[in-house]
C-alpha cells in the first residue's frame, strides 16, 4: 500500500480525481502555516503562485493534458533560481534577489506539472552540514527540535520529513542531499554528475555541485528524477544521453528474493571505530535484511577515501572562492549603503553580505589557489581526487553497489560542532567521495536511535547506476517500514 502522502500515492489520487490540485495545494499551504513556524524550513512560501499553478494543473487534467506529476506540491532549495521568486541562497548577500529565470531542473519539474509552494532554507551558499550557517536562522529537525536537520539542504529535508511537501529538490556538493536525508529519516539521491543540469543553480563548487531529489521513498525520488534529468546545452557539463525512465526497474515483478545476484561491497573504511554504535548496529541489521532479499556481501577496500575530507576542503573552497567573486555589490544582491570608493564598496559589501563560514571558505580557497601554494595544495588535491576515483573503479570489479552509513552519527545538537569546523567537516566523511568521483549515491532511513533519531544507510553505485540504486532501495522499502515513520513535529493528520 502506498502511503497517501507519497508522490506516487498523491499522483494516483489526483489522476483518479479523488483529489483536486487546488484542494491539495490549499491543504499543503495550511500545513506549512501550522507547522513551519516550529521548523523554519521555508524562506519563502508562495501561496498565491501555488494556487494559480494548482488551478492550471486541474485545468490541464480536465483537458487531458496533465503532466505525470500534475498537481503534486514540491519545494525548491533556495539555491535554485525560480523566475519571479526570491532566491536567497540562505545569504544576506542575496536577501532580496529575485531570480530572472528558472533553473533547468525547476523548468523540468514545472513541465511535469508540479506545484511549487515555496523555497527552502539552507546553509549559506550551501556551505555547512547543520543548517546553522543560514542567514535566516537554523532549520529544526522534525524528530527533535533541539537537533540539527543536517545540511546544507536541511530545509528541503525537514519539509519532506515533516510531510509539509511530498518532495523537494536539493543540491549535493559534498553530501548536502544525503546527509540531511539521513538525519531527518527520508530518502535523498545524488545522481551522477551531469545527469541534471546546473543551469540556474547558484554555484558553490562547480565540479561537485549536483541537483537531486528528496522524498519519502526511492520510488518518489525516481519520479522526481525523471523530471529533473536531461541534457541541457546551457550547462557545458550536462551529459547528452538517451532519456531514461528511472521507475522502470521498480515496476518489474519480483519474487521473495528480489535482489538475488546483487553483490554489495562493504568497504572496511566505512565500518571503523569512529561510527556511533547505534548507527553501526542499524547498518548491520539493514545488511541482514539485504541478505534476506537475496543479496550477497563482499569486503572491499577504498584506501584513499580517508583523504576525501582534506581533498574536498581544498577543492571546494578553491572553486567557491572563484565562483563567489561575482558577488561584488555591482551585479547582484546586497551593496553596502556607505563607502568611500570602489575598493571600499567591494570590501564593505562582502564583509556585510557574507557570513563567517562563507568567508572562511573564500579565505581558504584563495590561499590554496595563490601562487606558490597552488602546486602544494590545489594540484595535489586534484591528484588524490584521481586516486579516490581509481579505488572505486577497482571496487566495481567486485561488487554492484557499495553500502555503509551515510553519516558516522545521527543528528547532533545545535551548537555541538559550531565552534569546531573540523568536527563539522568530518560529518561528511562518507558522502564526499561520490562528489569527488561524480558517481551516484542515495541515502535512506534504516533505523532509529533509542532517543528516536533516524539513521541513514548510503547506497553508492557506479556511473549511471541510478536505476539500480533506486531499485535496491525500493526493494528494501517494500520489505521494511522505516521510511513510513512520521516525526513528532509533523503534527497529527
Ligand atoms: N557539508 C559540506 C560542506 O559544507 C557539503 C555541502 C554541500 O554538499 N553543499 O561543504
Amino acid at each position: 500500500m502506498t502511503a497517501p502522502r507519497t508522490i506516487a500515492g498523491l499522483a494516483a489520487r489526483l489522476a483518479a480525481r479523488e483529489l483536486s490540485a487546488v484542494e491539495l495545494a490549499q491543504d499543503t499551504l495550511d500545513r506549512i502555516a501550522r507547522l513551519d513556524p516550529a521548523l523554519n524550513a521555508f524562506v519563502t512560501v508562495d501561496a498565491e503562485g501555488a494556487l494559480a499553478q494548482a488551478r492550471a494543473a486541474d485545468e490541464a487534467r480536465a483537458r487531458g493534458a496533465a503532466g505525470p506529476l500534475a498537481g503534486v506540491p514540491i519545494a525548491h532549495k533556495d539555491v535554485l533560481m525560480t523566475a519571479g521568486l526570491k532566491t536567497t541562497c540562505g545569504s544576506r548577500m542575496l536577501g532580496n534577489f529575485v531570480a530572472p529565470y528558472d533553473a533547468h531542473v525547476v523548468e523540468g519539474l514545472k513541465r511535469a506539472g508540479t506545484v511549487l509552494v515555496g523555497k527552502t532554507n539552507m546553509d549559506e551558499f550551501a556551505m555547512g552540514s547543520s543548517n546553522e550557517t543560514s542567514a535566516f536562522g537554523p532549520v529544526k529537525n522534525p524528530w527533535n527540535p533541539a537537533y540539527v536537520p543536517g545540511g546544507s539542504s536541511g530545509g528541503s529535508a525537514a519539509a519532506v520529513a515533516a510531510r509539509l511537501v511530498p518532495g523537494a529538490t536539493g543540491t549535493d556538493t559534498g553530501g548536502s542531499i544525503r546527509q540531511p536525508a539521513s538525519l531527518t529519516g527520508i530518502c535523498g539521491l545524488k545522481p551522477t554528475y551531469g545527469i541534471a543540469s546546473r543551469y540556474g543553480l547558484i554555484a558553490f563548487a562547480s565540479s561537485l555541485d549536483t541537483p537531486g531529489p528528496f522524498a519519502q521513498t526511492a520510488e518518489d525520488c525516481a519520479l522526481l528524477l525523471n523530471a529533473m534529468a536531461g541534457h541541457d546545452p546551457r550547462d557545458s557539463t550536462s551529459l547528452d544521453r538517451p532519456v531514461e525512465d528511472y521507475t522502470r526497474t521498480l515496476r518489474a515483478a519480483a519474487g521473495a528474493k528480489p535482489l538475488e545476484g546483487l553483490r554489495i561491497g562493504l568497504p572496511k573504511e566505512y565500518f571503523g571505530a569512529g561510527n556511533d554504535p547505534e548507527v553501526a548496529s542499524a547498518i548491520d541489521a539493514a545488511l541482514a535484511e539485504f541478505r534476506r532479499l537475496g543479496a550477497t556481501t563482499v569486503d572491499v577496500t577504498l584506501p584513499a577515501v580517508k583523504l576525501s575530507v582534506p581533498v574536498y576542503y581544498v577543492i571546494a573552497p578553491a572553486e567557491a572562492s572563484s565562483n563567489l567573486s561575482r558577488f561584488d555589490g555591482v551585479r547582484y544582491g546586497h551593496r553596502a549603503a556607505r563607502y568611500d570608493d570602489l575598493a571600499d564598496m567591494y570590501r564593505r559589501t562582502r564583509a556585510e553580505g557574507f557570513g563567517a563560514e562563507v568567508k572562511r571558505r573564500i579565505l581558504v580557497g584563495t590561499y590554496v589557489l595563490s601562487h606558490g601554494y597552488y602546486d602544494a595544495y590545489y594540484l595535489k588535491a586534484q591528484k588524490v581526487r584521481r586516486l579516490i576515483a581509481n579505488d572505486f573503479s577497482r571496487a566495481w570489479g567486485e561488487c554492484d553497489v557499495i553500502m555503509g552509513p551515510t553519516a558516522p552519527s545521527p543528528a547532533f545538537r545545535f551548537g555541538d560542532k559550531g565552534d569546531d569546523p573540523v568536527q563539522m567537516y568530518l560529518n561528511d566523511i562518507f558522502t564526499i567521495a561520490a562528489n569527488l568521483t561524480g558517481a551516484p549515491a542515495l541515502s535512506m532511513p534504516c533505523g532509529f536511535t533509542k532517543g528516536g533519531l533516524p539513521i541513514g544507510l548510503q547506497v553508492q553505485g557506479n556511473y549511471f547506476a541510478e536505476s539500480l540504486i533506486l531499485n535496491v532501495a525500493h526493494r528494501y522499502q517494500q520489505a521494511t517500514d522505516w521510511h513510513a515513520r512520521v516525526p513528532p513535529l509533523a503534527g497529527q493528520g
